[in-house]
């Protein structure tokens, strides 16, 4: 009767927990821990009250975004306090699911113009299902798939009666991760038909791009539901989903072309794409959503487990590496609702360029501008930590992004235990030890990112070879007691132009920025729920930020110098960024503040007769204030100026 099937994707994530984060990383996991992500059960009202918990505060997205981020963090922690706090919560939502199957409260939004109480959008359902997937990956507690079952079956009857609308609709593809996950457990046909339903009544995101109407900038003041930021980064991964039963190669096709045009014109040096809260142009003075940041990374997770492209890897690392320290405090107890690539001050006020944002979108703080980001901002660490190592069967393991790490694996029946030491992306040596608990032949698939310029890898004490930039090397033997494995690569000065021709320096993973020196004043004083460490801050600049940059862009590595700094217990911190960038330029007096942010960059190339300056440049993860595209200042003929 039916013809589908399941596709495999390229490589399969390991069960939460199989891979551990250790060195910088693990210590990032517990400042994380440490701050707001750790704690919002102890203080913040939408999830310590939260309908979902038993109490009468918020019932929608809130309770379940922060699960869905808590729960990998307590297991690849695996500390005891905040792995029984993740039990503990898991426990009420599953004693509470309702005999229809409906996970939590009852909530919020009903379809427009029908009071019936019946009618709700279900995208807080598909958002439980994934933390409930997780749950049991963690710790193999049967009744969070039996309760996954049940609320799927719901979902099935809920969609013939009422269609999805608004957030599940433009959502809808969140709900396979659960679907495929218990279809492989059970095998049971209607959980495809029920991804076909989804699939028929949910947006249409491949058609919609290949007819694309977004490329302008959204006019201030519109909102809407396929401009918003959030919604695209979430549906990069629609296509390669649905692939896995359509097998129709142009859905594998969409993330591509989606992800391009995002790039040509909202498009960050740091990976993501402007939104504030609708795709918003590449101005460096808008806005990216913190939601769009760990949204986007778990995407491009999702994309390198389906499609197996590392160039998703090269994309994540920029992501997570730039786009997601930058806009938390270093202690993580506060974040932004919007960063800014060129951000210079952090202050509230009514007059930014936000297309619909608020006044206190780019302040640090508690929950700025709307809470989605407070709870949803855990999944970024832990996700990205949890997706370092895929494997492929029958005898495939893949190290698909860079961070010091140790991994758990099964191959060919034999248990591999894997490491990673690193400090990298502060750093360009990788040193992997491989050890199997008996000789087992398998292949080790290595990302060489696009942008080495030489990727050196050695086997034991074999003499180095050169892997290929932009693919995946491949070292396959059999391994035998313990082997290491080192991968050298090489991270030449890269020079990207951005908005009205402003240029960016990145080496690596990582976009370097100026340090801007920093004022953080303390607001809300009086307000509830904005007392230490959980605070509201405003940032000033205290140091200049109007600079050009003498620089030439065919030859940026004679212009930059780097110095290397220890990496130390906070390396996403101003005083604690690991590698110094030191470059020289001018100050253009001309290119001042409007409406509280770096007016636009001039065009390159600029004229200064200001005095030449060497200036720091610092990791953009590194900064709260910043500026990362430059005008270049106009060269001299016949007079280097160096
Ligand atoms: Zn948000």
């Amino acid at each position: 009767m039916h013809a589908y099937h399941l596709n495999e994707p390229r490589f399969r994530p390991f069960p939460l927990g199989a891979v551990q984060p250790t060195g910088w990383l693990r210590n990032q996991l517990r400042v994380q821990a440490d701050g707001i992500s750790g704690h919002l059960d102890e203080f913040w009202p939408d999830v310590r009250d939260s309908q979902w918990f038993g109490g009468d505060a918020e019932a929608w997205e809130r309770a379940p975004y922060w699960l869905d981020g808590f729960i990998p963090l307590a297991f690849l922690l695996d500390d005891p306090a905040l792995k029984a706090r993740a039990a503990a919560h898991v426990e009420y939502v599953l004693v509470h699911q309702d005999d229809d199957g409906w996970l939590g409260p009852r909530t919020m939004i009903a379809a427009s113009g029908r009071a019936a109480s019946a009618h709700y959008d279900i995208w807080a359902q598909l958002l439980a299902t994934k933390a409930l997937v997780q749950y049991h990956d963690a710790t193999g507690d049967e009744r969070a798939l039996r309760a996954l079952d049940r609320t799927l079956r719901m979902l099935d009857r809920h969609l013939d009666r009422v269609p999805l609308f608004n957030w599940g609709q433009f959502r809808w593809f969140e709900g396979l991760i659960g679907i495929f996950w218990l279809y492989e457990r059970t095998g049971e046909q209607w959980l495809l038909d029920l991804a076909v339903k989804l699939h028929a009544q949910g947006f249409h995101w491949r058609d919609f791009y290949a007819r694309w109407p977004l490329a302008e900038p959204t006019p201030k003041g519109q909102w809407t539901y396929m401009g918003h930021v959030v919604n695209n980064a979430m549906a990069l991964k629609a296509g390669a989903l649905w692939w896995r039963l359509s097998s129709d190669p142009a859905d594998r096709a969409a993330p591509y072309d989606m992800i391009a045009k995002l790039d040509r014109f909202h498009g960050m040096v740091t990976g993501v794409f402007s939104g504030d809260e609708c795709i918003a142009g590449r101005r460096p003075t808008h806005g990216t959503e913190l939601c769009a940041v760990v949204e986007l990374a778990f995407s491009l997770e999702a994309l390198l487990s389906l499609l197996g492209d590392p160039a998703f890897g090269d994309r994540l690392e920029q992501v997570v590496y730039n786009a997601l320290p930058a806009t938390f405090s270093p202690d993580m107890w506060s974040h932004q609702y919007d960063q800014q690539v060129n951000q210079v001050e952090c202050s509230v006020r009514g007059d930014r360029l936000w297309s619909t944002n608020g006044p206190e979108s780019n302040i640090f703080g508690v929950e700025p501008n709307y809470g989605c980001c407070t709870a949803n901002l855990s999944q970024g660490w832990p996700k990205f930590a949890a997706h370092l190592w895929m494997h492929a069967e029958p005898d495939t393991l893949a190290a698909i992004a860079y961070a010091p790490s140790r991994v758990e694996a099964q191959i060919r029946g034999v248990p591999v235990h894997a490491t990673l030491e690193t400090d990298y992306p502060f750093r360009d040596e990788l040193r992997f030890t491989i050890s199997p608990q008996r000789p087992v032949r398998f292949s080790l698939l290595l990302r060489i990112p696009a942008w080495a310029s030489e990727a050196l890898m050695s086997v034991a004490d074999e003499d180095p070879v050169r892997a290929t930039p932009g693919t995946f090397a491949r070292i396959e033997r059999e391994w035998d007691s313990t082997t290491e494995v080192t991968l050298l690569l090489r991270m030449p000065t890269r020079v990207s132009r951005g908005y009205r021709g402003a240029v960016a320096i990145e080496r690596g993973p990582l976009v370097y920025a100026l340090r801007i020196g920093e004022d953080w004043r303390r607001i809300h004083r009086e307000a509830p729920y904005r007392q230490p460490p959980h605070s509201d801050w405003e940032v000033y600049p205290t140091t200049p930020w109007n600079y050009a940059l003498h620089l030439d862009p065919a030859a940026p590595d004679r212009d930059v110098e780097f110095l290397e700094r220890p990496v130390g217990g906070c390396p996403f911190s101003p005083e604690g960024a690991p590698v110094i960038a030191k470059v020289h330029g001018r100050r253009v007096p001309a290119w001042q503040m409007e409406n509280g942010s770096a007016a636009d960059v001039p065009s390159s190339p600029v004229a200064s007769s200001e005095p030449l300056q060497q200036l720091e440049l610092i990791p953009y993860g590194c900064t709260s204030l910043r500026i990362t595209e430059f005008p270049l200042l106009q060269r001299v003929r016949g007079r280097r100026t160096d």
